[in-house]
């Protein structure tokens, strides 16, 4: 059952402090677990409603440019670093080969221009919490210039390696999660795209 106002956690920051407010953990009775066959008892259930708070800290840029229609990332611009000018997707805060804080920098045109299916799995049974429409066609994304791989979704259309796709992004209603950004093969119409989503 959807919660209600009142049975939500939230959370600001304020002053440099996280300020909760709100319920972060709901009490449900727990039930029986009987044995059917022998009317013996065999165990419990055990609700847990928690409401996790989950800080971004540095990739928080990444997620909040999302729901403005751009795609970040990161580059090592360190000049004593040996793969200086490496752009990583997923977003990187740190250079993975000199520990130096990354420059984070707008690869929307780069995703725009040049993204391409390197490979994908079509998943028909999803886990628990699963929000995206299932089939779920996931895809794993390579990007001129960058030197790793992005995992993804295709909303439109099937995957087949090598196809052109662009990003498409919740600018609408922002979930501020990667659900977010989605692709779709080059030439979709806008009216194809999922709700609340934009090019
Ligand atoms: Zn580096």
């Amino acid at each position: 059952m959807p919660k209600t106002e009142e049975e939500k956690g939230f959370v600001d920051v304020v002053n440099g402090r996280y300020k909760p407010k709100g319920k972060f953990h709901i009490s449900e009775a727990n039930q029986p677990i009987f044995n059917k066959d022998t009317g013996k008892l065999a165990g419990v259930t055990n609700p847990r409603d928690m409401t996790y708070i989950h800080s971004y800290g540095g990739e928080a840029v990444f997620f909040e440019s999302l729901g403005k229609g751009k795609l970040m990332a990161t580059r090592c611009d360190n000049d004593n670093c040996e793969t200086k000018g490496s752009i990583y997707q997923p977003f990187r805060i740190f250079c993975p080969d000199c520990l130096r804080r990354a420059t984070v920098i707008d690869m929307t045109e780069i995703a725009q221009k040049t993204a391409k299916i390197h490979s994908f799995i079509v998943t028909h049974r999803s886990g628990a919490f699963n929000s995206l429409p299932k089939p779920i066609k996931f895809i794993n994304i390579e990007f001129e210039g960058v030197v790793t791989i992005l995992m993804s979704v295709l909303a439109v259309g099937d995957p087949a390696i090598g196809k052109r796709i662009v990003p498409i992004f919740n600018t609408k209603a922002p979930t501020y999660t990667i659900t977010d950004l989605r692709f779709v093969p080059e030439g979709t119409l806008e009216s194809e795209l999922p709700e609340g989503f934009t090019f």
